[in-house]
């Protein structure tokens, strides 16, 4: 096997991705890598298989064929659409970060319970390392303060933020955001798109499905735009969303303005 450099490679790479739910083909033949430190969004209509692609970068769908890489975790999936074996998938997992349009937090934990959830029984942190990081991580999405409230006294924009810490706290090397603000009160969603912003000026490396465009301008490096399951076009940022070279980017992006 040939000896790769890991200073150059990319840290996430999608290749030849396929998915399909019965009769409709949902990912047809996708590709896309995303550098150490990059940030690319991923724009495109409803349906167009966006969150499919994300949920199959993390291995929460398994692909029918392709290939999917996240730092060193490389899993090819031929034709055969079987997932690896459960203690790698979750290590897998652990290391793909994924924040959902919904929060998921576990209702009957308090705030820091949740955030420490995973290095105790995933990474089987002991507590007195798993709460400092849970109290660091709380710090950086602005919580610190609500560690011992229960998310049923949170707002949504503060709920996403622990959803984000509790990501965080598996110390991933990639962060994937589905439609992170979509279901926040307008007047929330500033709060979020903050700590991304933070996050990607951090150098963590993200793939953020987003309809929020003149955020995806300005904090993405790279645009991709998928219809109907393709890569329709991809480039830098602002040259995707200021002047689209395909008419199918040019009239998404027209609902926009
Ligand atoms: P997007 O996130 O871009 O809106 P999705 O990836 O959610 O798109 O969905 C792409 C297509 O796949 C849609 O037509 C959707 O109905 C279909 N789909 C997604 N998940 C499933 C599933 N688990 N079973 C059947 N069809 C699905
Ligand atoms: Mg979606």
């Amino acid at each position: 096997m040939a000896i790769e450099s890991t200073m150059t490679e990319p840290k996430i790479e999608v290749a030849a991705l396929r998915k399909r739910f019965g009769d409709l083909e949902v990912l047809k033949d996708i590709n896309l890598t995303v550098e150490a430190g990059g940030v690319v969004a991923l724009i495109g209509p409803s349906g167009s298989g966006k969150s499919t692609l994300l949920r199959c970068m993390n291995l929460l769908v398994a692909p029918d064929g392709g290939r999917v890489r996240v730092g060193a975790d490389s899993f090819d999936f031929g034709n055969s659409g079987q997932l690896p074996p459960a203690k790698t998938l979750a290590r897998f997992r652990a290391n793909t970060g994924m924040v959902f349009q919904h929060f998921n937090l576990f209702p009957h934990m308090s705030v820091l319970a949740n955030v420490m959830e995973g290095p105790l029984t995933v990474r089987r942190m002991p507590k007195a390392q798993a709460e400092p990081l849970a109290r660091s991580l709380l710090v950086k999405v602005g919580l610190a303060d609500k560690a011992d409230a229960y998310p049923n006294k949170l707002s949504g924009g503060q709920k996403q933020r622990v959803a984000i810490a509790r990501a965080l706290a598996m110390e991933p090397e990639v962060m994937l955001f589905d439609e992170a603000t979509s279901a926040l009160d307008p007047e929330l969603v500033g709060e979020v798109l903050q700590v991304m912003r933070a996050l990607a000026a951090e150098g963590m490396t993200m793939v953020i499905v987003t309809h929020e465009i003149a955020f995806a301008r300005e904090v993405a490096d790279r645009v991709v735009f998928m219809r109907d399951g393709v890569v329709v076009e991809e480039g830098p940022a602002r040259a995707v969303i200021d002047t689209p070279r395909e008419e199918a980017t040019r009239a998404f992006l027209s609902h926009f303005h």
